[in-house]
């Protein structure tokens, strides 16, 4: 069945008397033992409206079988937990922010072996990804900086290693990518951006198509209790049926406003994967399914950017992305504030980068409010504060 058609229909978890129309949500922690049919118990283990995401992820993500987490972080800690105390991780050099602090208490606490790896790189693909590696953890294309990771091939080198190849597929979401169908072990999402896609829930999922994957993962889950609750499954669920059009939709004014923002006179450098000329435009449209909504883009200076973050009105200041509004934010002192010193020299975001996430709002009032905040001189002060990258000023 077509995809968009799959994320409105809902699949069966249990027999609905009343042919209710929306989910129903199964808003309890235990089940009668005695009246049930033995499948539910107790909503750690299982749940009805949890079993109807977990089965609707699954076919979105061409996955045999998923699990839905309290959070994305909860969902990577699960995965990573596939690794045996002493082994070893590769983990690309452009991640996200709280996945290199959850890899720093993997090494202290369980002697986890971790290393990165610039996954752009064939050379250090060659150099790094070997058989004594258990695990690589990828992001395609990372945020802020948009760089592409082949994915396939990835697959491929991982395979012959013996590696699980796992791909954070938080920024496209399983409407522009899936990971699965071109060779990814494990497929993990932060669902508190697009696929709930209302900023109101913090959940993860993962996915995946081996049994014995599946098995260890989902015993893990139940042994942890970091199941997703039932009402923020129900809410996850409801924001699922609109992330085609959604993620369609602020893809579009995505486009719109990156090309805009880069022949702006005040901005350095877009990142965008949706640029013709972006050097892995080929590589990520041989896997995607288009570019998304989040992208990057370089001004002046630190203060600058500061200045952009305090003056826009229509982008709220957030950690997050992936939302029906808009949100932008300083990736350096934010999401990316955990960067391990051994990578921020290379690896870091450079401290005058502001990343947005395009929303549902008109366009053309995202371009305006951006153009404004973006004017050089300070309104509230009345001083020039954000030289222009060339170097002059640009009263207006
Ligand atoms: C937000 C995010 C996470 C963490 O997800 P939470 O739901 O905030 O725990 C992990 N990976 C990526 C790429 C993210 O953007």
């Amino acid at each position: 069945m077509n995809r968009q058609t799959e994320s409105v229909r809902r699949p069966t978890c249990i027999e609905d008397q009343a042919f209710a129309s929306s989910t129903p949500l199964f808003q309890t922690a235990t089940f009668r033992i005695n009246e049930s049919t033995g499948e539910y118990d107790y909503s750690r283990s299982g749940n009805p409206t949890r079993c109807v995401l977990e089965k609707k992820i699954a076919i979105l993500e061409e996955a045999e079988f998923s699990l839905a987490y309290s959070s994305g972080m909860a969902a990577i800690h699960g995965v990573l937990n596939l690794v045996p105390s002493g082994g070893k991780i590769l983990a690309a050099t452009d991640l996200y922010g709280g996945s290199f602090r959850l890899l720093s208490r993997l090494k202290k606490q369980r002697g986890i072996d971790v290393d990165f790896i610039d996954v752009t790189s064939e050379e250090s693909i060659h150099e790094k990804l070997n058989s004594s590696i258990d695990l690589l953890l990828v992001e395609s294309p990372s945020n802020p900086l948009q760089r592409v990771a082949d994915i396939r091939r990835l697959a491929k080198f991982c395979h012959l290693n013996e590696c699980l190849l796992v791909v954070d597929n938080s920024i496209m979401s399983p409407w522009l990518m899936t990971p699965l169908a071109l060779g990814a072990d494990v497929v993990l999402e932060s669902a508190t951006k697009f696929i709930n896609g209302h900023a109101d829930v913090t959940a993860g999922i993962v996915a995946c198509n081996d049994e014995k994957l599946g098995a260890l993962l989902r015993s893990d889950h139940n042994a942890m209790g970091v199941a997703l609750g039932p009402f923020d499954c129900w809410l996850v669920l409801r924001g699922l049926e609109t992330l085609a059009v959604r993620v369609e939709a602020q893809q579009k004014s995505a486009q719109f406003l990156a090309h805009k923002l880069r022949s702006h006179n005040l901005v350095k450098e877009v990142n965008f994967v949706g640029f013709d000329d972006h050097p892995a435009f080929d590589l990520h449209h041989s896997q995607a399914r288009g570019p998304g909504a989040v992208f990057s883009f370089e001004v002046a200076n630190r203060e600058c950017a500061e200045k952009v973050l305090k003056e826009t009105q229509l982008f709220g200041t957030t950690v997050s992305f992936g939302s029906t509004q808009s949100t932008i934010s300083l990736p350096y002192a934010m999401s990316h504030a955990s960067i391990p010193k051994q990578l921020a020299a290379t690896c870091a975001p450079p401290e005058s980068l502001l990343r947005v996430s395009i929303g549902l709002e008109n366009k053309d009032e995202l371009l305006n409010d951006l153009d404004e905040a973006l004017c050089p001189v300070t309104k509230t002060r009345g001083k020039m504060v954000c030289p222009s990258p060339g170097g002059q000023t640009h009263l207006s």
